[in-house]
């Protein structure tokens, strides 16, 4: 049953929400142990949230647009009484103590909030091997890594434990693992989700976002979520669209899509194949299939660690052991010390413009790339992540862990917006199939995966 027949199951008194909380607390209770998706539960009150929803329904009041659909929030996002550790020693003794805007839009819609999903510590990495709460698995390729960082809100989806989860993505942490689990997810274009109330990695690349099963639950979460919020100075207002409204579409007559060669020269064989077959199911629905070139993909992960490195440095200065429990390079694990160190050192020499100068300058040229390269084109299609996940356990080296974001981290840099939905498998393995779009065309893609879907 796809997400949005669930939520109107619900509504029409077929299934109660109080039903649905249950039965996601008995997968949780008989496979989290193995799958280590959730670090905090928040079952209690998830529960009591059910009942004053069904009460509701059975009173034949008004309910939110999310009745009763059960969330699973990345352990980044603050919710109000909850450990929110973003998997790290520095903060495992630190409790919520407000709502982030996104948990208060998604209650108000009467969602329910299940529990705090595992991730790599603050969000840096992209397997969720460096939570110092341990791994999370992958439910679709046991042994092997999920992805990251929000690895566990992905895990959590793939293995049935949610409705729908809520990640956040700085460089691909909503895409990669959505890629490697199978599952739908997507970044919307920054400033189109309030990230008040998120701890940051980078804040000029920081995006909140959903993860689900289908395509519904990402158009659901997104028309609660997708909202402007005066507290915050990227907020943009605007005017959203409905969704929902292009779910039973079967056609993308009209719309021009294109591949692009450096995305693929950079990815596996067999990964490249698999999502040619699904670009070609984009194009039997009727969309034109072109082709474009970007000439700086070299500069995509340089450009995008050293900006992370920076923000990242500066964001830690307040986990100084003062007010959160420990001092971060005290406990931290070797990456979230390397970029403290590297982004402390690029910060020193920062007088003479060295190198976060350099930067800013690369990133707005490959803003103006990318821009360009979609002012003749509605979407961009390649593949999320050029390699498969890697076994659980397995060592490699800091920058062959970094080649695994190279076409990922282009949409933060541009800000644009991007979605990742299975292709297909290889060895049966999930691959995704990435689609990006121009800022505040979040819309085309939502359109594009759903057609996927539905053909
Ligand atoms: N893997 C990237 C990094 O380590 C992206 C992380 C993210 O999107 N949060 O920074």
């Amino acid at each position: 049953m796809k997400v949005i027949e669930k939520l109107n199951a619900i509504k029409n008194k077929e299934m109660t929400a109080r039903e649905n909380v249950e039965n996601f607390i008995n997968v949780i209770d008989e496979k989290n142990d193995s799958i280590n998706a959730f670090l905090e539960n928040n079952k209690a009150k998830a529960i009591e949230q059910a009942k004053i929803i069904d009460k509701k329904i059975a009173n034949n009041e008004e309910v939110g647009k999310l009745a009763g659909l059960v969330f699973a929030i990345k352990a980044n996002i603050n919710v109000e009484d909850v450990i929110i550790s973003a998997a790290s020693k520095t903060l495992d003794n630190y409790i919520g103590s407000y709502n982030a805007t996104v948990i208060e839009n998604i209650i108000a819609e009467d969602g329910i909030i299940i529990g705090l999903t595992n991730m790599d510590e603050f969000a840096a990495g992209n397997s969720t091997e460096t939570s110092y709460f341990g791994p999370t698995q992958n439910p679709a390729a046991p042994g092997r890594i999920p992805g990251g960082s929000s690895g566990g809100s992905a895990a959590a989806v793939a293995s049935q434990m949610c409705d729908i989860a809520i990640g956040s993505d700085t460089g691909g942490s909503i895409r990669n693992p959505s890629s490697h689990c199978g599952i739908v997810g997507f970044k919307p274009t920054y400033g189109t989700v309030s990230r008040q109330g998120l701890l940051d990695l980078s804040m000029s690349l920081d995006q909140i976002g959903p993860l689900s099963e289908d395509v519904s639950g990402i158009a659901l979460a997104l028309n609660t979520i997708v909202s402007y919020d005066e507290s915050e100075c990227t907020s943009i207002d605007w005017n959203a669209p409905d969704f929902t409204s292009i779910l039973d579409e079967t056609s993308l007559e009209g719309m021009k899509i294109a591949v692009c060669k450096e995305f693929i020269d950079v990815t596996d064989e067999e990964i490249n194949k698999t999502v040619n077959k699904a670009i070609q199911k984009l194009v039997d629905a009727g969309a034109e299939l072109l082709e474009v070139s970007f000439n700086h993909i070299d500069l995509c992960l340089p450009t995008y660690y050293l900006i992370n490195y920076v923000e990242f440095f500066s964001t830690t200065r307040k986990y100084d052991g003062r007010d959160y429990g420990y001092r971060i390079e005290d406990v931290c694990g070797d990456e979230v010390l390397r970029r403290i160190k590297i982004g402390s050192y690029i910060s020193q020499k920062e007088f003479s413009g060295k190198y976060y100068k350099k930067a800013l300058q690369a990133r707005s040229l490959i803003r103006n790339e990318i821009n360009t390269m979609l002012e003749n084109v509605d979407l961009i299609v390649g593949p999320t992540v050029p390699k498969l996940p890697y076994k659980i356990g397995e060592k490699l080296e800091p920058l062959e862990i970094y080649a695994y974001d190279v076409l990922t981290v282009i949409a933060n840099l541009a800000g644009i917006p991007a979605g990742s939905i299975k292709a297909g498998e290889v060895e049966g393995i999930p691959v995704g199939l990435q689609i990006q779009a121009k800022p505040l065309e979040d819309l085309k893609i939502i359109k594009a995966m759903s057609v996927f879907e539905n053909i």
